[in-house]
């Protein structure tokens, strides 16, 4: 995307499809390369595949509408840059059909307003490369890029330098986004957290009248939900660090939290009100979705 502000460098190509860099990016980025598209095995249309995996967590996939998605990118410029996407497989704005291209501006504000309280940016580039030729890495899916940016964040945007330096893990990220476009898009002001164990086998609840009940936080109208949960967790265990998405894996299903992890070696400290729990009794078919998070390297990682 050519950026039209000055002391932008133009990046290279289009980050969806960034091949392995060397050096600094190539070691940061590995894992999650791996992790996600599949390492060089991967073929056939990115942003297809993915919206046919129906493990929206796994595929970085914040929002599924009718006609079009959100979903973030592996190969960020700046934290939380997402791109927004019709369903459909067309190369250009003008083979798309006016649905998808209504709802992908649709999505644009409440996007900018979720990303704009999760990450307190000043502001964004939001732009499409039509054709290989103009930068599009994936250049017969039509996808358009919202990226945060913040005063003065082009003097440490290694994009020239080869490297990426990211302030949190992907995940981390995923969750908090994900948390407040839904929020944007007719969720609700409360969020549900999920406190797991070094081990992530324990979960922290209490028994309600019609089944376990997790820490849950409510955020005021400018906070972030994951703001909220933050001090809803800060309350309830002390240290733990948000590691990702925990529930239902699909944007479409109803259910879902923020997850957050005490450090290896610290009890999952239970008060009177609240157990440490057997997580599959607590969170059922969503349990397994918490080991994942320590076998995606949540759980001091790279980057930490
Ligand atoms: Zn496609």
């Amino acid at each position: 995307m050519k950026c039209p502000n000055a002391g932008l460098p133009a990046p290279p190509s289009d980050p969806a499809s960034v091949p392995a860099q060397p050096g600094d990016q190539q070691r940061l980025w590995a894992p999650w390369r791996m992790r996600y598209v599949g390492g060089s095995g991967e073929s056939g249309c990115v942003f297809c595949r993915r919206l046919a995996d129906r493990d929206d967590v796994r595929s970085l996939i914040l929002h599924r509408g009718r006609h079009a998605f959100a979903i973030m990118n592996l190969y960020p410029y700046n934290t939380g840059h997402l791109m927004l996407v019709p369903n459909e497989h067309v190369a250009g704005p003008e083979q798309a059909a006016p649905e998808a291209l209504a709802e992908m501006a649709a999505l644009v504000p409440p996007t900018l307003r979720a990303l704009r309280r999760v990450l307190r940016c000043d502001g964004f580039n939001i732009g499409i490369n039509v054709g290989a030729d103009a930068g599009a890495g994936v250049a017969d899916h039509l996808h358009e890029h919202v990226v945060p940016r913040w005063e003065g964040d082009a003097n440490f945007m290694p994009i020239l330098a080869g490297t990426t330096v990211m302030p949190e893990l992907i995940p981390a990220t995923y969750a908090k986004v994900r948390a407040d476009l839904e929020r944007e898009l007719g969720g609700s002001d409360e969020v549900v957290c999920v406190i797991v164990n070094a081990g992530r086998d324990r979960v922290l609840a209490k028994e309600g009248e019609d089944g376990w009940r997790l820490p849950r936080a409510v955020a005021g109208p400018e906070e972030a939900l994951w703001q909220a949960a933050r001090r809803a967790v800060d309350r309830v265990v002390g240290e733990a660090e948000l590691v990702g998405w925990a529930g239902a894996r699909e944007t479409t299903k109803a259910g879902g939290g923020l997850a957050f992890a005490v450090p290896e070696g610290a009890a999952l400290a239970a008060g009177a009100r609240w157990l440490a729990l057997p997580a599959g009794d607590v969170l059922g078919e969503d349990a397994p979705m918490v080991a994942d998070l320590v076998d995606d390297g949540a759980i001091g990682g790279a980057g930490r």
